[in-house]
């Protein structure tokens, strides 16, 4: 798109968020001939984007990394300036709902902007947890760009059969990836604390159980301060500890959960969570209500924030079901 995009005070969708579900959400409003806007703080901060090499994606037979698929979908929205405006770098400060649809708050070349919509489709994603090493997340880029260190079980657990695993994390969570991954028959799979005590939030029970299904499927546990990485250009991730001491391993593996799950915005809407802190909603996409469990007029939620498997087919059918039940229902 030439130049900034002009921002109007009323769209009929407003889509937050322009990774993988939003930007189909905005694709598929403009095919529907309606207006629509994409707020994005931009695609780098889309979850895929560091992503190398994606094998589930259709069309794509030799694979396609997560920046070329988000600039083709940014491709695709460009050809609809008339219906569509893509919004970024922006960042949506709240969103509330009125009498006669949504008004969100943004931030957008240093200002403050107000858009109103008929309906709301939030697709805002997940963080990733990076870990931290020496007080920085940067260490461990090089090695994620590569794809040498992993961060989704379903995305990239088919790569890992008869390799050694190195999985990152301390908790209930990092453990029940590393026993996950079993699947996928690692020659070997350890734990790695960075530091930290194992299951320490854990209660007495569940730190049992744990361990003895470790122990059982011989899954070590190493507890040493991570320092920094090496192997690159061997194509391994060798992980330097604080004493001296070094492990080196095929791959490696986050089980570090999510840094935010973006929930503010929905929860300020009165959206319902599941256990795992995912926006609830019904087929149609359609945000659940906190309070009744019934659909929430004009509020949609789509993508990895919604509760669901987190992959990119699953955020565009999302998207798709969103503003066609909008389509269909309130515009
Ligand atoms: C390393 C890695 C590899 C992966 N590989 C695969 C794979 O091979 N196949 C597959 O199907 N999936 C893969 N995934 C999962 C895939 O990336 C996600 O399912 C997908 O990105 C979800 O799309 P989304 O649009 O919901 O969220 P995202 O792509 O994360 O996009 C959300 C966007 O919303 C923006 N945003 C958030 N809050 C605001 C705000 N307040 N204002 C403005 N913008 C905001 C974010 O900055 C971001 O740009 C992988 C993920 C990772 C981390």
């Amino acid at each position: 798109m030439a130049g900034f995009p002009k921002l109007a005070p009323e769209y009929e969708i407003v889509v937050v968020g322009g990774g993988h579900a939003g930007l189909q959400a905005g694709l598929k409003a403009a095919l529907l001939e309606h207006t629509a806007v994409v707020l994005s703080r931009g695609p780098k901060y889309g979850r895929s984007y560091y992503a190398p090499r994606m094998d589930n994606i259709p069309g794509f037979p030799d694979a396609i990394s997560g920046h070329n698929l988000l600039d083709l979908q940014v491709r695709a929205l460009a050809r609809w300036p008339e219906k569509v405006a893509y919004i970024t770098p922006a960042r949506v400060l709240s969103a509330r709902r009125g009498a006669e649809g949504f008004e969100v708050e943004l931030e957008w070349l240093a200002r403050r902007h107000t858009v109103r919509g008929k309906a709301l489709i939030l697709a805002m994603g997940v963080v990733d947890r990076i870990p931290v090493v020496g007080g920085s997340i940067k260490p461990i880029f090089p090695w994620a760009n590569l794809a040498i260190v992993d961060f989704c079980v379903f995305c990239d657990g088919h790569d890992l059969p008869g390799r050694s695993v190195g999985v990152l994390g301390d908790d209930a969570f990092a453990a029940h990836v590393a026993l996950d991954l079993r699947h996928f028959k690692p020659s070997s799979l350890e734990l790695l604390t960075n530091g930290r005590p194992f299951l320490e939030a854990s209660t007495p029970e569940e730190r049992s159980t744990l361990l003895a299904e470790l122990e059982g499927a011989k899954i070590g546990v190493h507890s040493g301060e991570i320092v920094g990485f090496d192997g690159i250009r061997e194509k391994r991730w060798t992980v330097k500890f604080a004493d001296g001491s070094e492990r080196s391993y095929d791959r490696g593996f986050s089980g570090l959960g999510w840094y935010t799950m973006n929930d503010e915005i929905p929860r300020s809407l009165g959206a319902r969570f599941d256990p795992e802190g995912y926006v609830m909603t019904d087929s149609d996409s359609r945000v659940l209500s906190a309070e009744s469990g019934a659909p929430i007029p004009g509020l949609y939620c789509v993508g990895d924030l919604a509760s669901g498997w987190n992959q990119i087919p699953e955020a565009w059918a999302t998207a798709e079901r969103a503003v066609i039940h909008a389509y269909a229902e309130y515009l």
